[in-house]
């Protein structure tokens, strides 16, 4: 039996994000036969309007799985027991790539920056210049934890140099921040289908460079579901996946990278910045401070600090309940201690707006006196 479901709530959350309607409706499309003409059809187009997003000419995949399932195919096929892999974290995502090297068994070398902060490309160089045995560098670009993004193109220009595969996430960034897979040098790029494509939850996608088949075809098959050999030789026989993938995801991840494309990613990229310059402004204005570096924040999700007295649960508890909107917590060691606004994929300049009255409503009903920070995002809005 179906609950009632609170389908009203803006998700203001950092993914997963509000889904348009024709992407909603294209899932009520008939059941296909995986192994058909018309599924091969749809599935090659949905990868190629995937290629254009991630700006790369390089292959890519469809994974039925959540982004972490694409971060985990990126390190079991090129990571071996004992080889020696970069991670760079400043956040829950970054060790989350951690964890997973870690399961397969390798040899790691963390570069860990202050939550909040970001990594810097020097560090990298002074690191691979002393380990030019390391065979992968993992990075997240946006780092959804803390609101905090990776400069991934300097990064990669330095990676570019040495043996190391560049793997790179960016699940709370394509389709919103400015990816350009080729162009960055990244040979292994991961993202999800639930945040900046605004499509449902469900999908993954990895992109593959030719240095990186080079390494993947010697490295031990460690996952079976995950073997990317297996998704290779599938689709370039007869364009399909190797088990069955979920149709209806794919139809509506083929609608919402339309509609991604449509915009334009140079349009998607200026209007999640201005999102994130309103969110930033209007906060600000209200006496609240943010959680990231100011050098370092990110487009898609704004991270905040809670001021002395105000309780996350009721915070939140109040935007949900009362507002009708959902904004993030913190994870991890910042649990409690900060809250996350996310404006990415569909979020438009009224989400903003709304999002901010209601913050500036709850916190006055939690005794803070806050006011302005509608005001000051009207105006950033407005230029
Ligand atoms: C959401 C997210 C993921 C993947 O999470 P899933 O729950 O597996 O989809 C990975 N990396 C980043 C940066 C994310 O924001």
């Amino acid at each position: 039996m179906m609950k009632k479901l609170d389908y009203e709530k803006l998700l203001m959350i950092p993914g997963p994000t509000m889904v348009p309607n024709t992407v909603l409706t294209s899932m009520a499309n008939p059941i296909i036969g995986h192994r058909t003409k018309d599924y091969g059809e749809l599935l090659e187009d949905t990868v190629e309007k995937m290629k254009n997003v991630f700006m790369t000419e390089n292959d890519v995949y469809l994974i039925t799985g959540s982004g972490t399932s694409a971060m985990d195919m990126a390190i079991s096929n090129t990571v071996d027991k004992g080889d020696k892999v970069l991670t760079i974290t400043n956040g829950n995502f970054g060790e989350r790539f951690y964890n997973i090297c870690n399961v397969y068994g390798a040899d790691i070398i963390r570069l860990e920056n202050e939550w909040g902060d970001n990594a810097k490309p020097e560090q990298v160089k002074e690191i691979l210049e002393e380990n030019p045995d390391i065979k992968v560098v993992t990075v997240v670009h946006n780092e959804t934890s803390t609101g905090a993004k990776n400069p991934i193109e300097e990064i990669g220009n330095i990676v570019k140099d040495y043996d190391a595969l560049y793997i790179v996430d960016t699940v709370s960034s394509l389709g919103g921040d400015y990816v350009n897979v080729d162009k960055f040098n990244i040979d292994i790029c991961v993202t999800g289908s639930q945040k900046c494509i605004a499509a449902p939850p469900g999908m993954a996608a990895i992109s593959v460079s030719e240095k990186a088949w080079e390494i993947i075809k010697k490295t031990e098959t460690k996952s079976f579901y995950l073997d990317i050999m297996a998704y290779k030789k599938r689709y370039d026989s007869k364009k399909e996946t190797p088990y069955t993938p979920s149709v209806s995801l794919t139809y509506a991840l083929n609608e919402a990278l339309e509609l991604v494309l449509d915009e334009g990613l140079e349009n998607r990229f200026k209007r999640h910045e201005k999102l994130a310059k309103a969110t930033i402004g209007g906060l600000e204005a209200m006496g609240i401070e943010l959680f990231a570096k100011e050098w370092a924040r990110s487009v898609t999700v704004t991270s905040a600090k809670y001021p002395e007295g105000i309780n996350d649960s009721e915070f939140r508890g109040l935007l949900a309940n009362k507002y009708g909107i959902l904004v993030a917590g913190g994870q991890a060691q910042v649990s409690g201690k900060i809250f996350r606004v996310g404006h990415m994929g569909e979020a438009r300049e009224h989400h903003i707006l709304g999002t901010l009255a209601a913050i500036e409503m709850a916190f006055n009903e939690l005794g803070l006196k806050v006011d302005g920070g509608v005001d000051v995002a009207k105006d950033i809005l407005r230029m």
